[in-house]
């Protein structure tokens, strides 16, 4: 049998961060698999946490939680999107995790006698990590991101190691792409290349010449540019690759096959294509694309959580809303509510927070800020009937709303925000009660969900499992759980012995569904997730409702929310 030996490609930044290298990463990925190449991807995060797991959502946007629990980096939520694959702990490395190791090893004395540098042992480690992913997985390719841009401090053992990767592997069986931004100038009307030009220079000083460059623009980018960027970077022109900004994430494969980075990939790295998957053209990537642009029907949604201002905090919700929305043919339009706005608001004032939106959404969230507002939304959401779906943090909200008003439980809450309520319809469960240490100790990754028959959950899966990814603490308390039944909200999921309880939702209602785990980490673009595919078409059906009975006039089922939220308008 033929020895496998994947190929890598290595992928930096340059200048700033947040021009788009997670996309490209990802993209490039999804084009490779459309050669019929098998391809996974792996993050090198430089900062020295062991994961972001305990980093706020300002710091960090989203984590993102794979299937094995790993609390990982948003661009994982990517690069699984883009490649429709699952993947595991083994895909995001931090310098935390290497630094840890390397003490661990140096503590039970596998280095003897040796004194512990960045260079071997660090390195040596990066190199075991990248490798070992390679190996295991079995791919023809492994893409490498490198987190934050080239020059920093912190990720200066990262390029070591790749630098080594690069002599140690056969020419051909490496690529090195440099991701940089390309500034305009209005004053003079020019796309300056200089600040890419120093940022190849500064990865050249470490000892890697970048084989592609991507160049982000806001602007179009003539020739002349490329060739400018050619010249001074050495590398050849048709390898100096420009990419436009453009209205979607899901619009840059195609963007960057027509810009002919996936030939230069294959024949740098003297790859044969084969005939791609069913589904997996490049093809059929970009008439999936191609109609998120050509929808007519809008769905408005609202997201109310407390970390709003920083929209990556919700990224993968807003993602699955979109996946949703294009499996209906219909654009999302999202109304972001700060939720800790709404602590103390009465029904008037969340009616008008929900007075333009035809369903809303409470996504996760830590800490007792904003609760009493995503209760109150869910509330408002459960008298007046607006489709709602609660995640995580949300179904705990939508609990504590139907005990306040449908059981006369005026005070039930989560201990997490009232640890003296006297009716704690959200506890802790007895092992999370001893824990002392923050990181990692959650209930975190995938685990099976018994589905109810008859309830619409099942429904909506159109199976008796779902296998979904979790991460918190709170449970649903099972002491009220008789109930909430005999009043009408049902645990339509629940773990595979029933003690959990991990969808609930209320009978009577157009949709009021909640989840005790994140269904938006398994939504893909050309699978869109059940939940949000039924949230979606009551949201459709709200909307349309709406629109043939506008505020004011008589309607059959009128909508309470539009009928209020005139009320509020009229003063
Ligand atoms: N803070 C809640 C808990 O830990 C909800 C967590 C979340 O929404 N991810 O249970």
């Amino acid at each position: 049998m033929a020895e496998h030996r994947p190929k890598y490609i290595f992928i930096t930044g340059g200048v700033i961060s947040s021009v788009g290298k997670g996309i490209a990463t990802a993209s490039l990925g999804r084009l490779l698999q459309s050669r019929g190449l098998s391809v996974t991807v792996q993050k090198l995060d430089p900062y020295l946490n062991v994961d972001p797991g305990t980093m706020s959502p300002y710091q960090h946007g989203e984590v993102y939680v794979t299937d094995d629990g790993a609390e990982t980096d948003l661009d994982l939520g990517h690069y699984e999107r883009f490649l429709d694959q699952d993947l595991t702990a083994a895909s995001s490395v931090t310098m935390g995790q290497i630094s840890a190791e390397v003490i661990e090893r140096e503590r039970r004395g596998d280095y003897l006698g040796g004194t512990i540098q960045t260079v071997p042992h660090v390195t040596d480690l990066i190199k075991e990590r990248v490798r070992g992913l390679a190996e295991h997985s079995g791919v023809d390719v492994l893409i490498v991101e490198v987190g934050g841009t080239v020059g920093d401090i912190e990720g200066q053992a990262f390029l070591e190691a790749i630098r080594q990767m690069r002599y140690e592997e056969p020419r051909e069986g490496t690529l090195a792409i440099h991701v940089t931004p390309l500034f305009y100038l209005a004053a003079t009307g020019e796309l300056k290349t200089k600040p890419t030009q120093h940022s190849v220079r500064t990865l050249r000083s470490m000892g890697i010449q970048p084989d592609v460059i991507i160049s982000r623009t806001d602007a179009p980018a003539e020739r002349s540019i490329t060739n400018k960027l050619a010249l001074f970077c050495d590398v050849p022109s048709e390898a100096v690759m420009t990419l436009e900004t453009a209205d979607s994430i899901y619009q840059v494969p195609s963007m960057l096959e027509q810009a002919g980075l996936t030939e230069l990939t294959l024949s740098r790295l003297q790859l044969t294509a084969r005939p791609s998957a069913p589904g997996r053209s490049i093809d059929d990537w970009t008439e999936w694309a191609g109609g998120l642009s050509r929808t007519e029907r809008v769905c408005r949604v609202g997201i109310a959580g407390k970390y709003v201002e920083l929209r990556d905090a919700y990224l993968s919700v807003k993602e699955a809303l979109i996946h949703a929305g294009a499996q209906r043919a219909a654009r999302i339009e999202i109304k972001w509510i700060q939720s800790d706005d709404l602590d103390h608001a009465d029904q008037p004032q969340i009616a008008a927070a929900l007075a333009d939106v035809d369903g809303v959404i409470v996504p996760g969230g830590f800490g007792e800020r904003g609760i009493e507002g995503e209760i109150g939304v869910a509330r408002f959401a459960l008298e007046q009937r607006i489709p709602y779906l609660g995640l995580c943090r949300g179904m705990q909200n939508m609990v504590i709303a139907f005990a306040r008003d449908r059981l006369q439980l005026a005070d039930a809450n989560t201990t997490e925000a009232d640890p003296q309520t006297s009716n704690p319809v959200i506890a802790l469960l007895d092992d999370q009660r001893e824990l002392t240490q923050l990181g990692g100790t959650m209930r975190l990754g995938m685990y099976p969900c018994q589905l109810q028959p008859e309830s619409r959950a099942q429904a909506l899966y159109g199976s008796d499992i779902a296998n979904e990814r979790h991460r918190h603490r709170w449970e649903f308390n099972p002491r009220y759980r008789d109930r909430f039944e005999d009043a009408g909200l049902v645990a339509s999921g629940t773990s595979r012995d029933g003690a959990l309880v991990e969808i609930a939702e209320v009978g009577d209602h157009p949709f009021m569904i909640g989840s005790q785990f994140h269904p938006e980490l398994k939504s893909r673009p050309q699978r869109s997730h059940p939940l949000f595919l039924g949230f979606i078409d009551s949201v459709l059906a709200e909307s349309e409702t709406a629109l043939r009975h506008p505020v004011g006039a008589a309607a059959p089922r009128p909508s309470a929310l539009h009928t209020l939220a005139g009320r509020v308008a009229e003063g």
